[in-house]
């Protein structure tokens, strides 16, 4: 047996079904297993250690090793592992973590339903959305618009929503009721000679025809993110929100916005709608909120439609949703704790203060013949790789080369994730500078190995 092939990893071959890997090279190259991790590392059970840059899927934001978070748990196991909050009964990490919650929240969402991931938490804003307008009085205003390179979740209705061909793809996907619109991307999708303005202005124009099509009153709501996080962290551009907002606005559309990625402290505000200025009808929290620690979401809700689901009630009884482990007191506890962290440690105003350098840094790699594009906010950012940089030209997709320039940064012991035609970066937010210098360190050196590699296989 070699070094990677131990028993685990034979295993996991035989059972185990890896979600977003290709399954069929699975068979042959196996996993790489992470057996403990410990600030802002992890490391395989051969004892390697990586920067885990990603912090794992976008969510562990205090790191591998908070032990206030694991007291926070342990307590919680001991005094009510479990309860749920059906039937009018409650608990108190429930309790305390929708005050907790709302008091951060952007102004107005006063309420909070709690599910235990970002898909489920999106699932049920869609869900809702469709409940509100039928207490309304308007069973034709169901449709929901998110924009192409969304990332929403995998369940039927957020997969929907998200937008990328290969979540939808065989898995008879979007719903009927979902449309998508444009991608605010200048870099991608800007035409030739097109200043970031004019294709700010084509593309919110672009949505507006899009619901003047439709019709206005059968268009229900729009899903964004902040910064499209799964689809390439693409970054809007300025003045593209207050522009969207004023178009849902006059459609009386509600704005959902999804802060799975950027809410607490990704975007250096607590969450993406400051940074960006928007005032959302319903927003979705999962990931930071627990510093994903345990699994648990939220869908934040405005007094008006909190006032149309008790409408709802006072109709048909019992609001008739809800999950077995939605709130879970174990996830509430250690969700709550991840706040206090928050708020005791300023973590908010650690990501400002060292999101200028990161971004300083990777900008620093915009020179690389292989860079594109160097784009981030906070301690979220991308780097697009390129074979032609001037025509903005990817490498074609039989060549690999994202995932090779990922494998070749985790053999240098930093961990960053290949998607789209960029490679992402989402270090957790107690990242210091030194974090910093040994994560850009380790993806300079990938680049500079995949330049050779490119040129060795005459793809320049
Ligand atoms: N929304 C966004 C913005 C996400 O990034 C993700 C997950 N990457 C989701 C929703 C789905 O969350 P989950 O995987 O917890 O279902």
């Amino acid at each position: 047996m070699s070094k990677t092939e131990s028993a685990a990893w034979h295993k996991d071959i035989a059972h185990v079904v890896h979600p977003y890997s290709n399954l069929d090279a699975h068979a042959t190259r196996g996993p790489t297993v992470i057996t403990r991790g410990e600030g802002c590392y992890v490391y395989d059970e051969h004892g390697k250690r990586y920067l885990e840059g990603m912090s794992g899927l976008w969510c562990a934001s205090l790191g591998f090793s908070e032990q206030r978070l694991v007291d926070a748990a342990v307590k919680q196991l001991h005094t009510l592992p479990y309860y749920h909050l059906f039937n009018h009964r409650s608990h108190p990490p429930g309790i305390a973590l929708a005050e907790a919650l709302t008091a951060v929240a952007p102004e107005g969402l006063n309420h909070v339903l709690f599910a235990n991931s970002g898909s489920e938490a999106n699932d049920a804003a869609v869900k809702l959305v469709w409940y509100y307008n039928n207490l309304l009085g308007r069973p034709e205003k169901k449709k929901i618009i998110s924009r192409l390179y969304g990332y929403h979740g995998v369940t039927v209705a957020s997969g929907s929503l998200t937008g990328l061909v290969h979540v939808h793809r065989d898995f008879d996907l979007p719903l009927p009721s979902v449309r998508h619109t444009d991608c605010p991307s200048h870099y991608h999708f800007g035409l030739p000679g097109e200043s970031e303005a004019a294709f700010t202005q084509r593309i919110t124009d672009n949505l507006e025809q899009l619901i003047l099509k439709e019709g206005p009153e059968t268009v229900a709501a729009f899903i964004a993110e902040p910064v499209n996080g799964s689809g390439g962290v693409i970054v809007p551009p300025a003045g593209y929100f207050e522009r969207v907002q004023a178009i849902l606005k006059k459609h009386d559309i509600l704005f959902i916005v999804d802060e799975v990625i950027t809410g607490f402290g990704r975007t250096g505000r607590m969450f993406g709608s400051e940074t960006y200025g928007l005032k959302p009808d319903m927003m979705t929290v999962a990931k930071g909120l627990s510093g994903a620690y345990q699994p648990i979401s939220g869908l934040l809700l405005t007094d008006a439609i909190h006032d149309a689901l008790k409408a709802g009630s006072r109709k048909h009884g019992a609001f008739a949703h809800g999950l077995t482990y939605a709130a879970h007191p174990v996830a509430a506890a250690v969700a709550l704790e991840t706040l206090n962290v928050y708020r005791d440690r300023d973590i908010v105003g650690h990501v400002r203060e060292v999101a200028p350098y990161f971004l300083e840094k990777l900008d620093a790699l915009a020179g690389h013949p292989l860079v594109g594009q160097v784009r981030g906010v906070g301690l979220l950012a991308a780097v697009e790789i390129v074979a032609d940089k001037a025509a903005r030209k990817p490498f074609d997709p039989s060549a690999g080369m994202g995932a090779w320039i990922q494998n070749r940064a985790m053999a240098y012991g930093v961990i960053v994730r290949a998607i789209a035609n960029c490679v992402a970066l989402c270090p957790p937010l107690i990242s210091e500078r030194s974090h910093i210098d040994e994560l850009v360190g380790g993806l300079a050196r990938a680049l500079d190995d995949a330049l050779a590699h490119a040129r060795e296989n005459k793809w320049l």
